[in-house]
């Protein structure tokens, strides 16, 4: 589909110009009022623009406090050890970014002199700042006229523009890039930025958008034309990989087998109950067992202690990546080997902990999910 078919990109600098006027004012009166947001300072726009990726701004607000208050600053951050960041990242989810923002924290105090860099390139090639975070990060807190597009200013863009195709196909991010680009103004970006943001997610909202009271209601081509609720066109994502994985809680005098796994891949680092892939796709690389009958096998690869394998317990589901992952817990006594548990196939640590100190472990979503079901459930565990 030609580019003016699919919506109307060419438009004038006076039409702009109405753009952005209309944005400042309803910004000025109807902004949110974010902790993150009014000083400038890179580091806390860094730090929650890192949080919100694939989160929402009510889930971050807390975490953002918290984190600040333990690493105030990138000189903090940077020289604390991994596992502190991730535990206080612990239940944000997508602990991918909380390392990121460790590494960049690093090469902010290692290369920049503990300086957040305010040039476009500079700023990308810090560990996970793309094209979106750059932008935030250069218009947020230094004012550069950097455009930004992120799930709520590509929604406006598509409606404002009239925009039909696919929005998740690389044509429409870049031309939507380029709109964005040509609409950011020379000053007042990081204001302009933040008022499409927040026009998104308060007025031009996924459904029923309130057009009625938008500020870019007489400007906009989705309204004009009546379309406003079948913009912005998303292809339909592939169903998620079902996967089936089987977790032991091995236990010994009140105390449970966990092993930490290798600082590479899904859950790097983190610690978990000793956990076996059964069926499907395999994203944690974990050592396939063919069912149930195999399952004291499995543990012993992973931990070096020969266990009893109890009935199925329960199951929990969590979503990982592009994967759907079915759980089936069993609860296990130890056999023989229980004096000396060693980190198999894959882990780095194996040792026995009460179940009230799990918590103080870093533990990843679906360990985390079942610790704090194993406190409510002590006697659960008996078999
Ligand atoms: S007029 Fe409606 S569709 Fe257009 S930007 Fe405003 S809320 Fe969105």
């Amino acid at each position: 589909m030609s580019s003016k078919k699919a919506g109307r990109l060419d438009r004038s600098e006076g039409w702009r110009d109405s753009v952005r006027e209309c944005l400042a004012a309803w910004y000025d009166e109807h902004g949110r009022d974010l902790p993150w947001r009014g000083e400038g300072d890179p580091y806390r726009v860094l730090l929650s623009e890192m949080m919100l990726v694939q989160t929402t701004v009510a889930a971050v607000i807390p975490y953002f406090a918290r984190f600040l208050e333990r690493f105030p600053d990138v000189q903090s951050l940077a020289s604390a050890p991994e596992a502190d960041v991730l535990k206080s990242w612990e239940g944000l989810g997508y602990y991918r970014r909380a390392r990121q923002l460790h590494a960049a924290a690093k090469v902010i105090v290692e290369r920049h002199a503990g300086t957040i860099p305010a040039d476009v390139d500079t700023v990308r090639a810090l560990p996970g700042v793309g094209r979106y975070m750059a932008g935030a990060i250069l218009s947020f807190a230094f004012d550069r006229p950097e455009p930004i597009v992120e799930a709520n200013t590509q929604r406006v863009l598509a409606r404002l523009l009239g925009w039909t195709e696919d929005v998740r196909s690389s044509r429409s991010r870049e031309r939507l890039w380029e709109a964005a680009g040509r609409l950011v103004p020379e000053t007042g970006a990081g204001r302009f930025n933040q008022s499409l943001m927040d026009l998104g997610a308060t007025v031009c909202t996924p459904k029923a958008p309130a057009c009625l009271i938008c500020p870019l209601a007489a400007l906009c081509e989705a309204r004009r034309q009546g379309i406003q609720d079948r913009l912005p066109v998303v292809a339909p994502k592939p169903a998620p990989l079902a996967v089936a994985e089987a977790s032991i809680l091995v236990e010994r005098s009140g105390e449970l087998l966990v092993v930490r796994r290798e600082e590479s891949g899904l859950w790097a680092g983190f610690w978990e109950f000793p956990t076996l892939h059964l069926e499907g796709a395999n994203p944690a690389g974990r050592p396939a067992v063919a069912g149930p009958m195999d399952l004291a096998d499995g543990v012993m690869q992973l931990t070096g202690v020969h266990v009893q394998v109890g009935p199925e317990l329960r199951t929990l589901t969590y979503g990982v990546t592009k994967h759907r992952v079915l759980v089936r817990v069993h609860p296990a006594r130890a056999v023989s080997g229980a004096d000396r548990p060693r980190p198999g196939s894959g882990m780095t640590d194996a040792r026995w902990v009460a179940p009230a100190d799990l918590t103080a472990l870093t533990l990843g979503s679906p360990a985390r999910k079942l610790t704090r079901w194993i406190l409510e459930n002590p006697e659960k565990l008996g078999w």
